[in-house]
C-alpha cells in the first residue's frame, strides 16, 4: 500500500493547507508560505500550526448486492418472494464509515 502523508500544515494567513511525510517538511513549507509582508498577525497568534494525522476513514463493507435475488425470466413474478437487493442499482455494495489508527 502507498505511504501517506503523516503531518498536515496549516497557513492561517493565505487559508491553506498542505500534507507532508515529515515534520520538518511540514516546519519548511509553513515558515516559507508566509505570504505577507513580515509576520503575519494570524502567525503572530498562533493560528497556522502543524497537525500529526491520526485516523483516517475507511469504508467498512456490510453487505453486497451478489447476496441478494435478482429476478430474472425464471421468476414468476407473483410467486417469487425470494429477496431482491434493497438498494439503488447502482450501488453493488453498501457500508459505513469507520476510521482507522494511523499512528505508528
Ligand atoms: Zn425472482
Amino acid at each position: 500500500m502507498k505511504t501517506q502523508p503523516k503531518f498536515v500544515a496549516y497557513e492561517a494567513t493565505e487559508n491553506e493547507y498542505a500534507l507532508f511525510d515529515s515534520h520538518e517538511a511540514a516546519t519548511a513549507w509553513l515558515l516559507a508560505s508566509d505570504g505577507y509582508d513580515g509576520i503575519s498577525e494570524e502567525t503572530e497568534n498562533g493560528d497556522s500550526y502543524i497537525a500529526q494525522i491520526t485516523h483516517r476513514t475507511r469504508l467498512e463493507v456490510t453487505d453486497r448486492k451478489e447476496n441478494y435475488h435478482e429476478h430474472g425470466d425464471d421468476c414468476d413474478l407473483q410467486e417469487c418472494d425470494l429477496q431482491e437487493w434493497p438498494y439503488e442499482d447502482k450501488f453493488n455494495y453498501v457500508g459505513k464509515v469507520k476510521f482507522r489508527d494511523v499512528r505508528d
